[in-house]
């Protein structure tokens, strides 16, 4: 099918199309807003399988009205909604991830709205507060402001994208610009869920989904509020260490000074584990990084600086390295205490000698690192401590042939790490589209978080960049989630931008 191009169509800069698409959306925001409320309305928790189809089939409708030949791809769970926009003499195919099912909701802890009954409010809710109160779109009338928002389920994770692409369309489509680019779109109904049937949908779909490069479209934008380019996520492992005392709790007066105590045997054992500036002291843990390349350095060193706002936000002083900026830090693997649990506290404390004492770790990994390498690093670097690491129960023998037992349990299934070069001729090609449009574009090589990117890499083949588009305060996976409108317009601008973009060049 080829992209609905009335006669006339033109060639058009980078400044042209913005202002094209700027115009187009200034002249329509009131159905544009409608439209996204309408889609808002359905329910979309991943669960909610009756109303996943429904979101399914409301996105079929809005990508067939844009001339998008629409396919729903069946899988175990719920439906994968998959759009293909072909124009004729496109030099590349691009690809574009977004999922449309959400968190599962609280109702009672939405205030004065409802998830699935989206609402305006004028400005953000002020936390601790109901103001500024909620407004039926309907009743607004007037030019509208971008700093409203707009309070419903899925209102930034992640439908936004879908109707701001939907938007970026109809205004290029208006504007009689010719599209350059074959446009593929693949909408995930439960990746809230864990994305269980995500790589066999993949894997079956492989051909129909082949493209140059594939843009996942999730997640908050940096704090700056500038259009957000990321490269890569960490990737992440979990274990669970235990150490043990005796074979039960005993009496803190009769035997304190004398029972090994576990509580202090893990304290002592995780603290060796890092420096007084956080840096990881067990062996090889830093060795599989892939360095940052010179380009890479640069952009994260572009970046702006919130790390004194953030901070105020979170009341804290100091961060582990007082060198390191927030954005610096997530660039490396890191070590983090998830919990400790040993014994009672507070009102329930009992003076006794715990007999055991567990922590639950997790290991963010950047680009080189792998799972159960970091897994092992961290087994062994207990075993140098003078512990005999068991992965099972320690029975009474190995308790009684060693002064020191811990337990490691490793959590399977972790996502991987990922990042794309900056480098890349494709990669390029994104990063001029969009700095082309706004100079300030945040570039960060890789995200703190994990997103199951490396799945899309590993069965597609592709490069793989992040445009995530919704403001960091959107209440992700909480109550009252909002997308703040001024970022719904620079979505829109965003998307049109890279629809837009010039071919790789090698
Ligand atoms: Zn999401």
């Amino acid at each position: 099918l080829v992209f609905a191009v009335k006669s006339g169509e033109f060639e058009i800069d980078k400044k042209g199309l913005i202002k094209e698409v700027r115009h187009y959306r200034q002249n329509n925001e009131r159905k544009i807003i409608n439209e996204f409320i309408e889609f808002l309305s359905i329910p979309n928790v991943s669960a909610d399988t009756k109303n996943i189809r429904k979101n399914a089939l409301f996105i079929k409708e809005m990508m067939e009205k844009r001339g998008i030949e629409v396919k729903i791809l069946e899988t175990k769970g719920n439906p994968v909604v998959y759009g293909e926009l072909n124009v004729p003499n496109a030099t590349q195919t691009l690809l574009f991830y977004v999922h449309y099912d959400g968190q599962p909701v609280e109702p009672s802890k939405w205030i004065d709205s409802l998830p699935f009954k989206p609402m305006i409010r004028k400005g953000k809710l002020e936390a601790g507060t109901t103001i500024p109160k909620p407004i039926q779109f309907s009743a607004i009338k007037g030019p509208i402001n971008e700093e409203w928002r707009i309070y419903a389920r899925g209102s930034s994770d992640d439908r936004a994208p879908i109707i701001c692409y939907m938007a970026a369309l109809d205004a290029i489509n208006k504007s009689n610009i010719r599209l350059k680019n074959n446009l593929k779109f693949i909408f995930e109904g439960e990746e809230e869920a864990g994305s269980t049937n995500l790589r066999e949908c993949l894997v079956t779909n492989q051909k129909l989904l082949k493209s140059d490069i594939l843009f996942m479209c999730d997640g908050p934008g940096y704090f700056s509020g500038d259009p957000t380019l990321f490269f890569g996520v960490r990737g992440i492992v979990s274990l669970q260490v235990t150490v043990y005392g005796a074979n039960t709790n005993l009496h803190s007066g009769h035997y304190g000074n004398w029972a090994p105590n576990p509580a202090m045997s893990l304290a002592k054992l995780l603290a060796s584990m890092k420096d007084d500036r956080g840096r990881v002291l067990i062996d090889g843990f830093y060795d599989t990084v892939v360095p940052l390349g010179e380009g890479e350095k640069k952009a994260l060193n572009n970046i702006p600086d919130f790390d004194d706002k953030l901070k105020s936000l979170y009341g804290f002083l100091t961060p582990e390295d007082p060198q390191k900026r927030l954005t610096h830090a997530i660039q490396q693997p890191s070590l983090n205490i998830c919990g400790i649990r040993s014994g009672w506290v507070g009102n329930e404390a009992r003076t006794i000698v715990p007999s055991l004492a567990t922590a639950s770790l997790d290991i963010r990994m950047v680009k080189g690192n792998e799972g159960s390498y970091m897994a092992k690093k961290v087994v062994d670097f207990i075993k140098k401590q003078g512990y005999f690491v068991t992965s099972t129960e320690p029975t009474l023998q190995e308790r009684l042939s060693h002064a020191k037992v811990a337990k490691v349990a490793l959590r399977e299934s972790g996502y991987k790490a990922y990042r794309t070069s900056m480098d890349l001729p494709i990669s390029r090609s994104v990063i001029k589209a969009l700095y082309g449009y706004d100079s300030k574009t945040v570039m960060i090589p890789t995200l703190g978080g994990s997103l199951p990117i490396s799945m899309f890499s590993e069965v597609l083949d592709i490069p793989v960049i992040g445009i995530p588009i919704a403001n960091y305060d959107n209440n992700q996976h909480q109550a009252n989630e909002n997308i703040r409108i001024g970022h719904l317009w620079k979505g829109i601008e965003t998307f049109a931008t890279i629809f837009m973009m010039g071919k790789a060049q090698k």
